[in-house]
């Protein structure tokens, strides 16, 4: 490709609007470009830089055997009614009508949607275990979409989805996309790390999020240098009751009296130790508290705040019920009701394990607070309180914390989908069972940015080569001498024909403009030609990542290269 006829706008400065260094350099480097509110174009060097990543996921995909679909991003809200999630999911599902007045979604994933197509095809045991997968773009509609292609509103996902006959199976193609998906951050030459939720009462563990480790990462990753323990500390996924094993409703009269409780009677109720115990802060947008969700062993992850905010029937408590948020004795205003299960986008509610606090809730204003559109979250307290350096609950040693971007997730899904929208087949007896399903996703275009978080410096992107957009720059330091031309030319065409996909700068522009350029860009190798080199009869190679420069022969420079 000649840089003189591609479409790669570099920029000297940083757009203000940018605030990590991803989103900067994706700006400056001419890779993306903003339409709207966490929507992009993707130009020619991202594109390829997202191809690569959906290559590498595709090929590990399909050597797990799974298959590859397209399914539609318009989904109709029957499906999301028949699953429940029409009412469950909240704000970030964008919904609308079409012409016939019928109401639609644009899919935010695909669970409705794959269940729907296996249930009219799938009859018997003897065509399971079956695992579609697909790349596509997904849209959620953020309460902040920020970082470029971080957290997006539209952005390109993989996502698959596992149907098994039983437990065993559903969990031999959980382990398989587990272990797929360590092949391709591995393979993408990412630093990362698979932390796990505790399954604590329940048992058994159910999902995991594959982790970049960043210093920008919005999640913070606790993680045992010791052994594989590691998890999600801020918003470990909530982890769903094993199939047939739905985590135990308390006994009605068992359930303590609104009012003011301590940990330990909430833990004791909840058959949990203290320590688990978790509460979530909801703020106004001025600071206010405004309410308090205070969780038994499941702890909150955001989408399941997010959905509280797009709830609407929630209760704050009482004034009597109001309790300190900070210190020992925790509120407790008795059991969700139903209505609050809005909460849980996509896991099955246990119940009698959540519970509504309020805060301030004495100033009665607050009550009337509409809390989807006054509150957002600020801040997460854990009250575990577990600390760098504690013991790993596994093995002991000292814990680490450190930052992560979340850029896979496998989850176990059990029987939610299939049971709601009754996807069923006959087993070896004859006998009608509901399909065991997993679902596992990967943000295709969020790699790109988190792999950029990994690999940068002071000058601009230091892209690892398979993510890279193209493997090598060719700089052609005096475009309008005809000999340099002839000798670039002839070195990309060999360089393009021996399968080295190259970038030719081949601009009127001067030497520092260039060589700039190119590492902001990042490619892994540059070639430069011209000048007394030229004269020398050499090319000057630069490996981007250690700034190492040498120098190869024009003549039998290919044979040299390789
Ligand atoms: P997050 O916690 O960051 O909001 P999530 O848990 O809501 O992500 P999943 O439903 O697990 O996301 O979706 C699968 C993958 O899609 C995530 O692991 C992530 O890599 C990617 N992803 C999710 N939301 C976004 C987004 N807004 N922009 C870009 N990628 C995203
Ligand atoms: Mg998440
Ligand atoms: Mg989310
Ligand atoms: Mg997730």
């Amino acid at each position: 490709m000649r840089l003189s006829r591609y479409y790669a706008p570099t920029l000297k400065e940083s757009p203000a609007e940018a605030e990590v260094i991803s989103h900067k350099l994706l700006l400056r480097a001419g890779m993306i470009r903003k339409l709207t509110a966490g929507i992009y174009t993707y130009l020619p060097l991202g594109l390829r830089a997202v191809n690569n990543v959906a290559r590498i996921v595709r090929e590990e995909m399909d050597r797990a055997g799974a298959l590859e679909i397209l399914m539609p991003a318009v989904q109709p809200a029957d499906l999301w009614k028949e699953s429940g999630r029409w009412d469950f999911y909240g704000r970030e599902l964008l919904r609308f009508v079409d012409r016939h007045d019928r109401e639609s979604c644009l899919g935010p994933t695909h669970e409705e949607v794959v269940t729907d197509l296996v249930r009219h095809e799938i009859r018997s045991y003897r065509q399971l275990p079956v695992n579609l997968y697909q790349v596509q773009t997904k849209f959620r509609d953020e309460i902040r979409p920020r970082f470029g292609l971080m957290r997006g509103r539209e952005f390109v996902m993989k996502d698959a989805y596992s149907f098994d006959k039983d437990d065993a199976g559903a969990d031999a193609s959980y382990k398989s996309m587990f272990d797929a998906y360590a092949r391709i951050f591995t393979r993408l030459g990412l630093k990362f790390r698979a932390v796990s939720a505790d399954s604590g009462a329940i048992g058994g563990s159910f999902s995991h999020e594959f982790m970049v480790l960043a210093e920008t990462g919005e999640d913070t990753i606790v993680a045992c240098p010791a052994c594989d323990y590691g998890a999600n500390l801020e918003k470990a996924e909530t982890i769903a009751p094993a199939p047939g094993a739905a985590a135990p409703c308390p006994p009605a009269e068992s359930v303590p009296t609104p009012g003011v409780h301590t940990v330990e009677e909430v833990a004791a109720y909840l058959g949990v130790a203290p320590a688990r115990i978790v509460k979530t802060l909801l703020y106004m947008a001025d600071g206010t508290p405004v309410a308090a969700l205070v969780r038994g062993d499941r702890e909150l992850n955001e989408i399941k705040l997010k959905n509280l905010l797009g709830a609407t029937n929630l209760r704050l408590a009482t004034p009597e019920e109001v309790v300190t948020l900070t210190g020992a004795p925790v509120g407790f205003a008795g059991p969700v009701g139903l209505s609050s299960a809005k909460i849980y986008a996509d896991q099955e509610l246990a119940c009698g394990t959540d519970w509504i606090v309020g805060a301030n809730a004495a100033d009665a204003h607050l009550r009337q607070v509409d809390l989807a559109r006054d509150a957002r979250v600020v801040d997460f307290v854990d009250l575990r309180q577990v600390a760098p350096g504690d013991t790993c609950p596994k093995c002991g040693a000292a814990l680490d914390f450190t930052k992560g971007i979340e850029v896979g997730h496998v989850f176990k899904l059990g029987l939610k989908y299939s049971k709601a929208l009754s996807a069923t087949f006959l087993d070896e007896a004859g006998k009608e069972q509901f399909m065991i399903m997993g679902c596992y996703g990967i943000g295709v275009s969020r790699i790109v940015a988190a792999c950029i978080e990994q690999n940068n410096d002071a000058s601009g992107i230091v892209f690892p080569p398979p993510i890279a957009p193209f493997e090598a720059a060719l700089i052609n330091l005096s475009p309008k001498d005809e000999t340099a031309s002839a000798k670039a030319d002839e070195i990309y065409a060999a360089l393009t024909k021996a399968g080295v996909e190259t970038l030719l700068d081949d601009r009127d522009e001067r030497p520092g403009v260039k060589f700039k350029d190119a590492d902001l860009i990042g490619l892994p190798i540059q070639l430069t030609l011209g000048g007394k080199g030229l004269a020398r009869g050499i090319v000057e190679t630069k490996d981007r990542r250690t700034g190492e420069k040498g120098e190869l022969p024009l003549e039998g420079f290919l044979e040299a290269f390789m």
